[in-house]
């Protein structure tokens, strides 16, 4: 059912979910070749040619004392199973980042529970392999406007980097630790502004990746201060691009937004994580907009949804959700939690 929606979309929404492999921290004995494997999940991935399906399954004793076995079945556009390295993931979504440089907005999101993968698959490890989507993704634009010289285009390319906690915007770029300005939300002939956020002209991957490490070491602060909050924090990075074609007056203009999405709340009460709930609700009102074109899609109802509404709204939206999820047993339930939002946001 899932697979089928995924392909009603036609197109321009792909969902990807992504296992991360056991680490030796998951384990308290990691030599224990039998506690390995009963801290992994049921997890299984039917060798259909194009890696599309995750299948879970537990087992469990009823009251009665008969065993009970339950098992799930989830769709996606492509699966990324726990050995698949960075460079395989950013392959899948490279086309879609680089489509900014020709005036496609685009979004892509990573979601998931707390350690799944989210800031690895988005920010990424230290080394020349491990690096992730936003480094990569930065690099390439450059790469590819570096090239687009020749052809007379000339590009500025932006930079911001937000966190939304509980409906208030914070600048991990701002002046200072803790940014204690009210920013708002503005949109003005078709582009998207906040207002008293710095917006660093980019110029460079190496600079993009000092302010990247910049705002993780105020995430990682913030977080210090307030527990909870890593897990209940948004994060969007979003590079905008202006290119001008000096021989023949073009102006062409897009922008690419990497979002890390909370997650954690999702058990609970779905108001605790406006944000998310409404980018679930905008995504499907827009699913069903491809077949109904008046239909009103509430982008106001969170200030995720309201900063994103030109990236996600228009002909020129193209998005990508990548579910990370935990191999863990222990994390069963909640990575059942994980995938029916997926399939939601489907
Ligand atoms: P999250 O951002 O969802 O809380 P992290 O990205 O911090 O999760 O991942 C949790 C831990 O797992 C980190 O130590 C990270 O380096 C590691 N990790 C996540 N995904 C992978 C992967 N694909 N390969 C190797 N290590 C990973």
């Amino acid at each position: 059912r899932l697979h089928n929606m995924v392909q009603e979309l036609k197109g321009n929404i792909r969902v990807f979910a992504r296992v991360r492999p056991l680490l030796p921290s998951d384990l308290s004995h990691p030599g224990d070749e039998k506690a390995r494997e009963e801290a992994l999940a049921n997890m299984s991935f039917p060798d259909t040619r194009d890696n599309r399906e995750i299948v879970l399954s537990s087992t469990s004793e009823s009251a009665t004392g008969q065993e009970r076995k339950e098992s799930w079945n989830f769709s996606f556009d492509r699966v990324f199973e726990p050995q698949c390295t960075q460079e395989e993931v950013f392959e899948e979504i490279s086309q879609l980042a680089q489509s900014c440089t020709d005036g496609y907005n685009v979004c892509i999101f990573a979601y998931g529970q707390t350690g799944s993968g989210k800031s690895f698959t988005m920010e990424g490890g230290p080394t020349s392999e491990t690096v992730g989507m936003i480094p990569r993704a930065v690099e390439q634009v450059f790469q590819v406007t570096e090239e687009l010289k020749s052809k007379g285009w000339e590009y500025a390319l932006e930079g911001q980097f937000l966190e939304i906690y509980n409906e208030t915007i914070n600048d991990l770029l701002g002046k200072g630790e803790f940014d204690k300005k009210k920013h708002e939300i503005k949109h003005e002939k078709g582009s998207t502004r906040v207002t008293d956020v710095v917006v660093q002209r980019l110029r460079s991957a190496a600079q993009v990746r000092s302010l990247l490490a910049l705002a993780n070491s105020r995430r990682t602060v913030a977080a210090t201060l307030m527990n909870e909050r890593s897990s209940r924090s948004h994060s969007v990075f979003t590079l905008r691009i202006r290119g001008t074609n000096t021989h023949t007056g073009q102006v062409c203009e897009g922008a690419l937004n990497l979002v890390d999405l909370a997650a954690d709340r999702l058990k609970e009460t779905q108001n605790i994580n406006k944000s998310l709930s409404a980018l679930g609700d905008v995504i499907a009102a827009l699913g069903e907009k491809s077949e109904k074109s008046e239909k009103h899609i509430p982008y106001r109802n969170s200030k995720l949804t309201y900063l994103l509404q030109n990236s996600l709204s228009g002909n020129s939206k193209t998005l990508v959700n990548v579910l990370n999820l935990s191999p863990l047993a222990a994390h069963l339930n909640e990575s059942i939690c994980s995938l029916r939002f997926a399939t939601k946001v489907n």
